[in-house]
């Protein structure tokens, strides 16, 4: 099985911060690799899971919980008016179920508002903050995360 997500999880103890964000025994939190939106994040499960039906309860019960703390994070640090949540694991190799949690910014274009929002991610090199732009949203967020604590 060729899964990104997967070969990240495995990899928990030497992660950069862009990768992350955030982790608990059930969920890890990412920085998209490939945005064009500084704070675009990804909320992973912890092992492989293709489909939301598939969570266990115990994974569902914090589920919200991260949503939630992610979006308070974003808004602090983004400056976001309000945040997107989205789900479809589709792309080949990324079946792995991601919770897309995107900042939706006050001055977000009108053609870039709702689904059109994904056009700031599969960015190209040019466009996507590379890996230090990237580390530092990261680690505003956690360092937000941190204080915040436990809701
Ligand atoms: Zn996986």
């Amino acid at each position: 099985m060729d899964c990104y997500t997967c070969h990240r999880n495995r990899q928990i103890d030497t992660l950069p911060a862009r990768e992350l964000v955030a982790v608990d025994e059930h969920w890890r939190v990412a920085h998209a690799f490939d945005a064009a939106l500084p704070g675009w994040l990804v909320l992973v499960p912890r092992r492989h899971v293709a489909s939301i039906a598939e969570l266990t309860d115990a994974e569902a019960a914090s589920l919200g919980t991260w949503q939630v703390r992610l979006s308070r994070a974003l808004r602090a640090v983004t400056g976001c008016s309000k945040t997107y949540v989205m789900q479809f694991a589709e792309k080949e190799g990324f079946a792995h179920v991601h919770f897309h949690v995107v900042p939706r910014m006050p001055d977000l274009p009108d053609d870039r508002r709702g689904p059109a929002i994904f056009g700031y991610l599969g960015a190209s090199q040019g466009q996507r903050l590379d890996e230090l732009q990237q580390d530092e949203v990261a680690a505003a967020l956690r360092a937000r995360l941190d204080d915040a604590g436990p809701e």
